[in-house]
C-alpha cells in the first residue's frame, strides 16, 4: 500500500479511523500537526508557557516530551521514582527518562517517593492495605501539583492517549461517577492552588503514539508496571479494541461525543470549595489532604512494627 500523503513511499501504517495510510517520512509531520491542532483547539497552553511533562519512561510520556520539543515548546520533564522493584521496573523507567532528557538537552526533575514519604509504593500498599494504584495515583497527583507550583511551571502535561481516556470514560459511565465525568477531559484549568493539567495526546490511539516513539527511535521501557495486571482499565481497553476492530473510529466517536455533552455533568455537579492542607499547604477540600492522611497512616503503622 502507498502512503496517501506523498503517494510515493510504501505506507508503514494504515489508519482506517482517519482513512489514511502513511509512510515513515510522512508519519511524524502528521502526528505533530495533529498534536498542535489538539493544543490549539482545547487551549492547552501557548508558546510562552513553561510546561512540565510527567514522564514514566513509557512510550506515551516520552513521545509527548519529544513531540512538544519538536513543536518548539518550553517543556521539561518530571519523573517520580515509585520504588517498584519488580525486575528493576523503576530503575529501568528512570534510565529511559534520563536518556531522553539527555537527547533533548532539557532538565529532568526527579523525586523519590521513599525520600518524601519514608516508604515506596509497594511498602505503602503493604502498610495501608490500599490497592497499589490508589496510593500511587494519590502520590503522583500530589507531587505533580506540588512540583509544578514549586518550580514555577504553568502547566503539567501527561501522556494519556485515546485508549486511556476512552477506558476511563467507560468505567466512569458504567459506575455513573458523575463527579469524575464532570472533570474528565483534555484540560483541567487551574483553580485554588491546583495547577492546570492537560492531555495533548487524548485523540491519539495507543497504536499511534507507539508508532511515533518507534519512528523517532525513542528508547522507552516495554514492561508494564506489575501492579497494572488485572486492572479494570485493561479489561475496558480490550472491549473498546474489539469495538474499534468492528467499526473504525468508535473510540474517537465515544470520547468526542462525551466532550460535547460534558456540560450536562458539570451542571449537576457542584464545584467543591478548596482550602489549603494544614500539613503540606496543597489544595484540598478538607482540613488535611488525602495524601498527608495517607502519609500519616504509613508513619503510624511503621511505629507499630518497630
Ligand atoms: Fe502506579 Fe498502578 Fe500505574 Fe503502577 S499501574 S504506576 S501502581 S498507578
Ligand atoms: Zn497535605
Amino acid at each position: 500500500m502507498k502512503c496517501k500523503k506523498c503517494r510515493n513511499e510504501k505506507a508503514i501504517t494504515n489508519l482506517p479511523a482517519h482513512n489514511l495510510a502513511l509512510c515513515r517520512p510522512c508519519y511524524s509531520p502528521w502526528f505533530l500537526s495533529n498534536t498542535k491542532a489538539a493544543i490549539d483547539r482545547f487551549k492547552l497552553f501557548n508558546p510562552a508557557d513553561k510546561i512540565l511533562v510527567a514522564v514514566s519512561g513509557g512510550k506515551d510520556s516520552l513521545a509527548l516530551w519529544h513531540a512538544l520539543r519538536q513543536l518548539g515548546y518550553e517543556a521539561d520533564g518530571f519523573y517520580i521514582n515509585l520504588g517498584i522493584d519488580h525486575e528493576a521496573y523503576s530503575d529501568k523507567s528512570l534510565e529511559a527518562s534520563q536518556k531522553l532528557a539527555g537527547q533533548l538537552g532539557r532538565p529532568l526533575h526527579i523525586i523519590h517517593v521513599h525520600d518524601e514519604v519514608g516508604s515506596t509504593i509497594p511498602e505503602i500498599q503493604a502498610l495501608t492495605h490500599r490497592v497499589p494504584c490508589s496510593g500511587c495515583g494519590l502520590t503522583k497527583r500530589h507531587f505533580m501539583n506540588k512540583i509544578t507550583a514549586d518550580l514555577g511551571y504553568d502547566v503539567i502535561a501527561t501522556g494519556h492517549n485515546l485508549d486511556d481516556e476512552a477506558a476511563t470514560l467507560m468505567g466512569n459511565i458504567l459506575h455513573w461517577q458523575t463527579e469524575y465525568l464532570s472533570r474528565q477531559g483534555p484540560v483541567l484549568d487551574d483553580r485554588g492552588g491546583l495547577k492546570k493539567k492537560v492531555k495533548p495526546f487524548c485523540f491519539f490511539t495507543e497504536k499511534e503514539t507507539t508508532l511515533y516513539a518507534l519512528v523517532n527511535r525513542l528508547d522507552y521501557i516495554r514492561d508494564e508496571c506489575p501492579f497494572s495486571v488485572g486492572a479494570s482499565s485493561l479489561f475496558y481497553k480490550d472491549i473498546l479494541n474489539r469495538l474499534e476492530h468492528g467499526s473504525a473510529g468508535t473510540k474517537r466517536m465515544f470520547y468526542s461525543g462525551f466532550l460535547k455533552h460534558k456540560a450536562a455533568f458539570q451542571s449537576i455537579e457542584p464545584v467543591p470549595e478548596l482550602k489549603l492542607c494544614q500539613t503540606c499547604g496543597q489544595p484540598t477540600t478538607g482540613d488535611v489532604c488525602a495524601f498527608c492522611r495517607m502519609a500519616d497512616r504509613v508513619q503510624e503503622k511503621k511505629k507499630l512494627i518497630i
